[in-house]
């Protein structure tokens, strides 16, 4: 097993042996039309069966070079080998113990890894959940219990999760609402990157500052598009909430953990966050998240908040080696490969009129085409080719392949993009 994933790590990807997808594939998939809730967001018939590295192996034995890293998530690579003897070693010693009602002491630790790396100057406090939307829950009852004010602004375009509060700040398609409503009541929302909106509108006709617990914003933005906000941008943020006594909640999910080239992306504007929000590559691949709090906002009395799973034994372990690895040289190299990336991309833009934008900060890249049609073409050809890259927004693809994502693989990567975009040009 273990011979078998170094293999697959270093093997050349994509390489397809079957038609894709697969006889075995199609088999899982028949199952799973049948079984499975078809809430389930889809994007092409890829059928995972082992990892390693940035290359997946699907059921039919063909090998894809991954430039989703299990959508943002497998920062150190699928199956990391001290990830793995982490998870594996803690699985021997305790699987489960309630930190909420006992003292666990890997989920303190973890918590005191991430008072170092927060982006703070104060001492921060954290809360351990097992996915991102708990952690957008956690930070807007935070902001409320906080400051006793009851409103939140958001950003139309931003993503922050499926649960109730999470879809009620959240605002990229109305197709995550529809059917829910009512909305969480009190969240308004402004324009990613506007300097103007906020004060001119929201707090001249429908709120008074005063009563704003918090302004939640992606320092980059994910789902909506990969979009990197404009010059000056956040410190406005960061201003407007000073001025007004409202917190400034970043929403580091997808952003954070290194994909950027530092550990958080909002370190590249040079502003502090009075709550962030950490998930998907936190933990490569196990479900954690985090609410990570400027200390003296962790005012909330005993028993206020808690979770039975949030911060378990295998997920902080995996945490520990992830963080370890992250800051050991992946951050590093995905400035490097990134790099290699941006510029084969603008490479190929200067060929192809079909790439409107190319966009990003380290190993977060958008790349903009016309119109929605456009996209799902060029993301289809590509996973017809071995490479695995996926939509967001409404006509914008993303590449954010896990952090150990080596040069040679870049430049096959960017090889077979192109090809890919070439093809939907040519109308093949
Ligand atoms: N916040 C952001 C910025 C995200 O991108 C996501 C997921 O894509 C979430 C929150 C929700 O995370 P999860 O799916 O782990 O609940």
């Amino acid at each position: 097993m273990q011979t078998h994933a170094a293999d697959l790590a270093t093997a050349h990807a994509p390489r397809l042996v079957t038609e894709i997808p697969g006889p075995e594939a199609l088999a899982v998939i028949e199952r799973d039309r049948k079984v499975t809730s078809p809430s389930l967001p889809r994007a092409y018939p890829f059928v995972p069966k082992r990892g390693a590295g940035s290359v997946v192996e699907d059921v039919d034995g063909n090998l894809f070079l991954d430039l989703n890293a299990g959508i943002a998530v497998t920062s150190t690579g699928h199956a990391h080998p001290r990830v793995v003897e982490a998870i594996q070693r803690q699985a021997e010693e305790l699987i489960h113990y309630s930190a909420s009602d006992f003292f666990l002491p890997i989920y303190s630790e973890v918590c005191q890894v991430l008072d170092r790396i927060a982006p703070m100057s104060r001492p921060a406090r954290s809360f351990l959940t097992n996915s991102g939307t708990e952690a957008v829950e956690a930070a807007l009852k935070l902001s409320r219990y906080a400051t006793g004010r009851q409103y939140a602004i958001a950003f139309y375009g931003a993503f922050h999760g499926r649960s109730y509060g999470s879809i009620s700040l959240g605002a990229s398609k109305a197709k995550y609402r529809t059917g829910f409503g009512p909305m969480l009541p009190g969240v308004y929302h402004s324009f990613y990157g506007d300097f103007e909106y906020i004060e001119n509108v929201l707090f001249k006709h429908m709120v008074n500052p005063r009563e704003v617990a918090a302004i939640f914003v992606e320092p980059v933005l994910g789902e909506g598009g990969y979009v990197v906000p404009p010059e000056g941008w956040m410190r406005y943020l960061r201003d407007l909430c000073d001025e007004h006594g409202m917190l400034l909640v970043a929403d580091e999910v997808q952003s954070g953990m290194g994909r950027t080239g530092r550990m958080w992306a909002i370190e590249h504007f040079g502003v502090e966050p009075d709550i962030l929000l950490a998930g998907k590559g936190i933990a490569s691949g196990m479900p954690l998240g985090a609410m990570i709090a400027r200390g003296d906002l962790m005012s909330w009395e005993l028993g206020a908040h808690g979770s039975t799973y949030g911060g378990n034994p295998l997920s902080c372990a995996a945490a520990l080696v992830t963080i370890e690895l992250i800051e050991d040289g992946l951050m590093d190299n995905a400035v490097e490969v990134g790099r290699v990336l941006m510029e084969g991309l603008r490479d190929i833009q200067s060929r192809h009129p079909l790439l409107v934008d190319v966009r990003g900060l380290g190993l977060m890249i958008g790349i903009e085409f016309p119109g929605h049609d456009e996209m799902v073409a060029v993301e289809q050809a590509a996973f017809r080719r071995g490479l695995l890259a996926l939509g967001c927004g409404e006509n914008v693809i993303r590449m954010a392949p896990p952090l150990v994502f080596r040069r040679d693989q870049a430049e096959t990567a960017l090889a077979v993009f192109e090809e890919a975009v070439a093809s939907v040009a040519s109308g093949a």
